[in-house]
């Protein structure tokens, strides 16, 4: 039986977990929950200045919202750093690294040749055979890894197939810079191994250095793990993702008011695919999740998918949920805290009475939260311009007609119904130029659920009372 699967997470706390990192978690708490193994998060923060306690706990939050869990207690790469140097030193002492003088004066003057005679930037080697006993006074030395010149470095990719490197195309790379700290190519590799990561699993922007970390791995005669590098994430019109686009924090997609699983599922399908599966549930996911379902071009991302995937979720998550889920909601959201504060346990059993009809026409918790408000409202109630321009219309002598015929109906959605339906039939009035006035003095708005379901669950006190103070606006 082979070992059982380690993946990880490994991000840069740069302030938020954006949204390619939300995935690129996703894809791997998927292979490890699909092959019963682990996944393990590693917080890369070696950036001292831009790594955070804050910075940290938006990515843990992003990661817990996204509801995608990890093994263990999280690593700190720059708490290992002694273990990268030891690392450095052995290779050092096996002589497949070296201690390099340049001083920044050369390198720069490395770079400026190489730029005028238009061929990469490369560190010539200057050092690499060099008797450390030339060495110039008051020089720190880096160290650097001895890369192989000749030959080729092959990553056989998972998702990206056999990708080889020319050997010679690859420098002599810092492993450890001249004030002692280790470069990020040398700790990933070091951390990697001693975690037991067996599958890495990640952007396709470090597939060079999937090459350089290879290279570092033969050298320690360390195994390599798997690699899986996947495309990038692009915009609707297939350029870099920008900011309009959806190149944002996860955090930014709570506060626009979707659900997790919708976002799981949007995430999953954004460079994964089953078949032509595109609503599927997070266990389904696990079950039918591969490395050889991640496709190699890049996915394009697309709100107006992500929303009516979201809508889908809506309208299918039980009602006590959706009601849980839009408190949970109202604190991360601009008038969220103020419309919580009013939401005492019998306005709870209002909003949750109406979810039915509200949910059918929601795409996002925001707009849950818009087409709730009528509920909360208070009298008497700030009408808009339709409502307003409904009820000038002639709503008003359609009112004062179906004031008396609703307080005779027993209260319930069927019975004002009924009712209403009655008295449409006996004036010959359109059920439309009923509903519509009714609407716009019970909601103060000229969309809303089904209109008899409003009546029901405002209840009859409520309503007649918002009918009375419509009649006195004319
Ligand atoms: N810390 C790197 C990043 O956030 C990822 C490194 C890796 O996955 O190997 O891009």
């Amino acid at each position: 039986m082979s070992s059982s699967v380690i993946t990880r997470f490994a991000p840069s706390p740069t302030g938020f977990l954006h949204i390619g990192g939300g995935r690129t978690a996703l894809f791997n708490w998927a292979y490890a929950k699909k092959t019963q193994g682990k996944m393990l998060l590693r917080i890369e923060d070696t950036d001292r200045e831009r790594s955070t306690p804050e910075a940290v706990s938006a990515i843990l939050d992003g990661l817990t919202w996204l509801g995608l869990d990890w093994d263990g207690e999280a690593v700190s790469q720059y708490g290992r750093a002694s273990r990268h140097r030891e690392v450095a030193e052995i290779l050092l002492a096996r002589g497949l690294a070296y201690r390099c003088y340049c001083t920044p004066e050369e390198l720069r003057q490395m770079r400026e040749k190489a730029e005028m005679e238009k061929r990469p930037v490369r560190y010539d080697g200057a050092w690499r055979d060099r008797d450390p006993a030339q060495a110039p006074q008051g020089v720190k030395p880096t160290i650097r890894f001895k890369a192989p010149q000749d030959g080729e470095t092959v990553i056989e990719d998972r998702v990206m197939g056999r990708v080889v490197f020319q050997n010679k195309d690859l420098d002599d790379l810092i492993i450890l810079r001249s004030d002692g700290n280790p470069t990020y190519n040398l700790s990933v590799v070091v951390d990697d191994h001693d975690m037991g990561v067996t599958h890495v699993i990640r952007g396709v922007d470090h597939l060079t250095n999937a090459a350089r970390q290879t290279q570092i791995y033969k050298a320690m005669g360390w195994s390599v793990p798997d690699m899986a590098h996947i495309p990038l994430i692009h915009g609707p019109d297939g350029a870099k993702l920008s900011k309009r686009h959806g190149a944002l924090g996860v955090e930014a997609y709570r506060a626009m008011g979707y659900l997790p699983e919708a976002m799981r599922n949007y995430l999953a399908r954004l460079g994964w695919s089953h078949g032509d599966d595109e609503i599927f549930s997070t266990e389904q996911m696990i079950e039918w999740f591969d490395l050889d379902g991640i496709g190699k071009s890049p996915s394009r991302f697309d709100f107006v998918k992500l929303e009516n995937l979201n809508g889908h979720y809506m309208r299918h998550t039980d009602d006590e949920q959706l009601v849980r889920a839009l408190l949970a909601f109202l604190p991360h959201v601009a008038g969220g805290p103020e419309m919580l504060a009013r939401i005492d346990a019998p306005m709870r059993a209002k909003l949750k009475r109406a979810m039915p009809g509200l949910k059918e026409r929601a795409k996002t918790l925001i707009d849950l939260m818009k087409s709730s408000q009528f509920l909360f409202a208070q009298r008497p109630l700030a009408l808009d311009d339709k409502a307003r321009q409904i009820i000038a219309d002639g709503g008003v002598a359609a009112l004062e007609a179906l004031l008396p015929v609703l307080s005779q109906a027993d209260w319930n959605a069927h019975s004002l119904e009924a009712a209403v339906k009655a008295h449409a039939e006996a004036t010959g009035a359109k059920l439309g130029k009923l509903a519509q006035p009714l609407r716009a003095v019970l909601t103060g708005t000229n969309t809303s659920p089904g209109i008899f379901d409003v009546l029901d669950v405002l209840g009859r006190d409520e309503s007649l009372s918002r009918i009375e103070d419509g009649l006195k606006l004319s």
